[in-house]
């Protein structure tokens, strides 16, 4: 029987507690949204003790069924004010749910930084004082070295120990990677209870309980087989998610010099065929690589220098966009520089992308000088003035250095989609309980449904919301979102997602599952969001974004108000 591990910090003490009906059947976001929910004060400070953390694997964790294996992350957001969560793969979801465990809820504030070890035998608590100050990257080695290759490590970097709100929670994979739950400043939330790092080792355990394993078995190979006979798979196995780089320059909409313009001159040189070109001159350089066991797309990478020593891994779209492009930097090399800097002082990506697209546009550095952009996150690791600003987020940054174009959504900086392109994509941005959070649901072409339009100024709304929901599903079941893609093209393929979480937990889902259980972790989060004073004056994209046309298209995001404020309406 699984069971809710609730910490309290302060004491160091800990309970398993049963876990009630109405958490039965949840797990992933829908868990700690739930959990947050009901336990945190909406008003509360997210940086005080009455904030909570929330790690939960998803309802298939552990299963048979395909990359099962994402972590959700969730509390009060300090940088949106929201309730918040986070995903990533990695080894950490799996392992809990081998140890039966269907949440951690961290709560209090510890009197030292410490790390908690989570294994068969029970919880133990360690001072992490020796951490202090220590990137994500030391912090990995330390812990592995100490704990064994069996283990999976959540930490933070100096920039949550610093309670920065782009500060973001490191996750690590099986082969000791990086994989981050970037978004939302919950790095912060960690650092704010003093927790350096949990450390999960299932040595010892078994197989996860289910329901019917031959049903679970039968689902999930039916479901492996349609997800691998999309082609959008193999597009991402060859080149990884950078393959949207051309993509989105090809349709205009590639963030570039602070959404000014929906094209850049330098994409070929940060595309996913140059980066798949340069790893394969490169020593040790991976261009297909899997971030979690069980994953049957593997759209990950290692990305090494001319020497094969790694620079980061994995080298992602969204980062590519966010300091590439978004800042007219175009030297690959520069980029994952800056990534792996983000990764080892545990900062979001596209968070610091856009903060320095800003402190650009305000003069603070030219355009495209990647030489300082590093520099500047570097500022963050030394904890000055103008490393605190960056580390803040782009709404902090262009509030303290005038600018008036800040890309961001209650305080959330946008990710690798130009909103005047792919509106249902804005209407995502606006109307998230999340912030402006592309993996809530993004609404791209496709060629299973030519009727619709992404740039068309009506209709979006109702596409948007379809999205969210199934994004909330996807993520409540723990999912990744690349193998969920190919469900909404072929839509029959879902069943067999839908029996793998009956085969699991035994409930009678019927073919609606995923849209309903979508809609209560939505309207579970925007009641959380309501209570906490926000209305639908805030689902609004920034106004340039509406008034500015976007080279070369001339798009504006033009869909009504009106319209906007129908997206979540279930
Ligand atoms: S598809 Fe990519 S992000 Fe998803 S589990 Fe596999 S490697 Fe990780």
């Amino acid at each position: 029987m699984k069971k809710i591990l609730r910490i309290d910090l302060s004491k160091r003490q800990f309970v398993f507690e049963d876990v009630s009906t109405a958490y039965a059947t949840l797990g992933g976001r829908g868990l700690t949204s739930k959990i947050v929910s009901e336990e945190v004060p909406a008003k509360a400070d997210p940086l005080g003790k009455d904030n909570k953390v929330v790690f939960a694997p998803g309802i298939l964790a552990s299963t048979p069924a395909p990359n099962n294996g994402r972590l959700s992350v969730g509390a009060k957001s300090p940088l949106t004010h929201t309730i918040k969560e986070t995903n990533a793969g990695g080894a950490a979801a799996q392992k809990l749910a081998r140890l039966g465990i269907k949440a951690i809820v961290v709560e209090n504030i510890a009197s030292e930084l410490t790390m908690i070890k989570v294994s068969k035998g029970g919880v133990s608590f360690q001072s992490a004082e020796a951490l202090k100050g220590k990137g994500n990257h030391e912090v990995i080695s330390r812990l592995k070295a100490e704990h064994g290759e069996g283990v999976a490590i959540i930490s933070i970097g100096p920039a949550g120990e610093q309670l920065l709100s782009a500060a973001s929670v490191s996750v690590t994979s099986p082969d000791f990677a990086v994989r981050m739950a970037a978004r939302g400043g919950i790095g912060a939330v960690m650092g704010s209870k003093k927790l350096k790092a949990l450390v999960i080792d299932d040595a010892g355990t078994g197989e996860v309980e289910v329901n019917d394993k031959e049903k679970l078995r039968q689902a999930a190979a039916a479901l492996s087989k349609g997800i691998l006979s999309h082609p959008l798979i193999e597009g991402l196995r060859q080149l990884g998610t950078p393959v949207l780089v051309m993509m989105m320059n090809g349709l205009g909409g590639l963030p570039t010099k602070n959404y000014s313009l929906g094209q850049f001159e330098g994409a070929e040189n940060i595309s996913g065929e140059f980066m798949v070109q340069t790893m394969a001159k490169r020593p040790n350089s991976k261009a297909v690589h899997r971030c979690m066991q069980g994953c049957i797309v593997s759209c990950s990478n290692i990305y090494t220098d001319e020497e094969g020593k790694e620079i980061v891994s994995g080298l992602e779209y969204e980062t590519v966009g966010l300091i590439g492009s978004n800042c007219l930097i175009s030297d690959l090399d520069d980029v994952a520089r800056i990534n792996r800097l983000c990764n080892d002082l545990g900062l979001d990506t596209m968070e610091v992308g856009a903060s320095i697209a800003v402190a650009m546009e305000a003069g603070l550095l030219p355009w495209g000088d990647s030489k300082g952009a590093y520099a500047l996150v570097e500022e963050v690791g030394r904890g000055t003035e103008k490393g605190k600003m960056i580390g803040s987020g782009c709404l902090v940054t262009g509030q303290k250095l005038g600018v008036k174009r800040i890309p961001q959504v209650k305080g959330q900086s946008l990710a690798g989609y130009d909103p005047r392109v792919l509106k249902g994509t804005g209407v995502t941005y606006a109307t998230s309980p999340m912030g402006a959070d592309h993996t809530c649901g993004n609404a791209f072409p496709s060629p299973a449904n030519p009727s619709y339009d992404p740039t068309a100024s009506t209709g979006q709304a109702i596409v948007s919301g379809f999205l969210q929901c199934y994004n909330a599903a996807i993520d409540t079941l723990g999912m990744c979102l690349f193998p969920a893609l190919p469900l909404l093209d072929i839509p029959e393929l879902q069943k067999f997602l839908i029996a793998c979480a009956i085969a699991v937990t035994g409930e009678p889902f019927d073919e609606n599952y995923l849209l309903k259980l979508g809609a209560f972790v939505l309207n579970t989060e925007k009641k959380f969001n309501q209570a906490a004073g926000f209305t639908n004056k805030d689902d609004r994209l920034p106004e340039f974004f509406v008034r500015e046309q976007l080279p070369p298209s001339g798009l504006i995001f033009d869909v009504s108000e009106e319209e906007i404020d129908t997206a979540l309406r279930f």
